[in-house]
């Protein structure tokens, strides 16, 4: 390099890089900005005696920039009388920062030159548009959490990793092993809530089995819901957005791309899960209450005849007398309950526990059972296709291949199925609810024992749509044959 400045003797240039988070993509990395600053230092006919870089420090991080220290201090020293930088942001983080080098030019006579433009800061205009600059840099860093949140959701549409907090339950820190011993625990979790049982009832059966969170902490039924209708347990990557004004994540996210980590439960399962998770409608649970629960409540059907001789079908509900239990048809006003049927809870408990049992003992029942899952297989396949036609539809709606109003027509058929067809599906995958119970009569039974009513409740409406009560014959105690059964399968 020459000295090319007439009067003046050949600066003694430092260049300065930072990395800041990317701007808006121009991606300009240490090396890039090295390159241009040595290309300006020999216009400027300058020496370059050192470069000073310090690393992806954010405006606001308020971490110390060594490099920059080591600069000013080279620059107190008299080693250094110019520098080049990309831009004045990456010189300066704050207004006040950017006077400190105002007043070192004056002090100095340091010279300043960025590759975006010359500053002159030794004079009024100069120090103007110093100013300027800085301020939109600081104005800058001010979006930096708008473009943070962009950053995120692109993050999540890449099916990355999110970074921050406790590591998700089921995987392990690096967030991409899982950890098999909460994996089963979910996979559980989930069955029993397909199996339509309570998350207070899985959360005790939990807090019992001593089985806690990432964090070490006691399950709540809060917790699980969340746990289980996340899409990050099968492997998928969910974009919840959440505006500043909401305290709480909304349940359901959109599910946004395939995740880098690996499934603990199949998409389907999780579809169903999460369907079955956020339905409003969904049984609230009365246990935990000291009122008697009745098992079989809404299975039992009413089975006196009306005049017109069909039965009643009204769904029997728990009735005690005389502190006995009973189901009874419910005398109801303003509705045609016709109050005429009643039957023993505790025998009729116990009877169809052992019904039930006995068919989940046969394998021909089971294999029933297992024919109905395949054929929800198909029912999964017809959602996705559906799902699949709607997307394309709106994008030739986006692309104008089809009018708006076409695609309205076009898709409504299609909507309707699909929620026919969620419904449907949210119901079946019966043998998941049975695994793990089924085995020899005797087993069962044991493990009957030890369930409460909401497990036990998704055992027999596993297997039973529902079980219509005949009239009591007067002449006998005890009938059974007063039940009949409508099996599943
Ligand atoms: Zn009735």
């Amino acid at each position: 390099m020459t000295n090319s400045t007439g009067t003046r003797s050949t600066r003694r240039a430092a260049i300065y890089c930072r990395i800041s988070q990317d701007r808006g993509g121009a991606g300009l990395g240490v090396t890039r900005q090295e390159e241009d600053c040595r290309a300006l230092c020999a216009r400027m006919g300058w020496d370059v005696v050192a470069v000073y870089t310090d690393n992806d420090v954010s405006a606001y991080s308020g971490a110390v920039r060594r490099a920059w220290q080591e600069l000013l201090a080279a620059v107190s020293r008299g080693e250094v009388d110019a520098i080049a930088v990309w831009h004045v942001d990456r010189l300066t983080r704050s207004p006040r920062e950017l006077e400190d080098v105002i007043d070192l030019a004056d002090r100095r006579g340091v010279e300043l030159a960025t590759v975006s433009g010359e500053i002159d800061l030794a004079t009024p205009t100069g120090r103007m548009v110093a100013r300027m600059l800085g301020a939109a840099a600081r104005h800058e860093a001010e979006h930096k959490a708008e473009r943070q949140k962009r950053q995120r959701r692109q993050a999540a549409e890449a099916g990355r990793i999110a970074g921050g907090g406790t590591r998700p339950y089921g995987y392990e820190e690096d967030r991409l092993t899982i950890r098999e011993s909460e994996a089963e625990m979910i996979r559980e979790g989930v069955r029993r809530v397909l199996a339509n049982e309570s998350l207070s009832s899985i959360c005790r059966d939990w807090r019992e089995r001593k089985i806690v969170g990432p964090a070490g902490q006691p399950w709540k039924p809060g917790g699980l819901r969340r746990l289980f209708a996340s899409a990050r347990i099968s492997g998928r990557r969910e974009h919840t957005p959440r505006s500043s004004w909401e305290t709480t994540r909304p349940l359901l996210g959109e599910i946004v791309a395939d995740a880098v980590w690996p499934e603990i439960i199949s998409h389907e399962d999780s579809d169903r899960v999460r369907k079955v998770l956020s339905d409003p409608t969904r049984r609230r649970n009365v246990e935990g209450s000291t009122k008697r629960s009745y098992l079989l409540s809404g299975v039992l059907r009413c089975g006196k005849p009306k005049a017109d001789g069909k039965p009643c079908g009204w769904g029997m509900s728990g009735r005690p007398r005389s502190g006995v239990p009973r189901y009874v048809c419910p005398n109801t006003p303003g509705t045609d309950a016709c109050a005429g049927t009643a039957t023993n809870a505790e025998r009729t408990d116990d009877h169809v526990r052992d019904m039930v049992l006995a068919a989940l003992e046969s394998p021909t029942f089971m294999e029933r059972l297992r024919e109905q899952d395949t054929a929800s297989t198909d029912l999964y396949d017809d959602v996705r296709a559906d799902e699949q036609v709607l997307e394309e539809l709106a994008r030739d709606m986006g692309e104008r291949r089809i009018s708006r109003k076409e695609w309205m027509i076009a898709r409504q058929p299609i909507e309707e199925r699909l929620e026919r067809n969620r419904a449907r599906l949210a119901k079946v995958s019966r043998v998941a609810v049975l695994s793990g119970f089924v085995g020899t009569f005797e087993d069962m039974q044991a493990r009957w024992q030890r369930m409460n009513s909401s497990q036990r409740r998704a055992i027999i409406t596993a297997c039973v749509r529902s079980i219509e009560v005949r009239p009591a014959d007067p002449r006998k105690r005890w009938d059974p044959d007063r039940f009949v059964f409508d099996w599943v399968a």
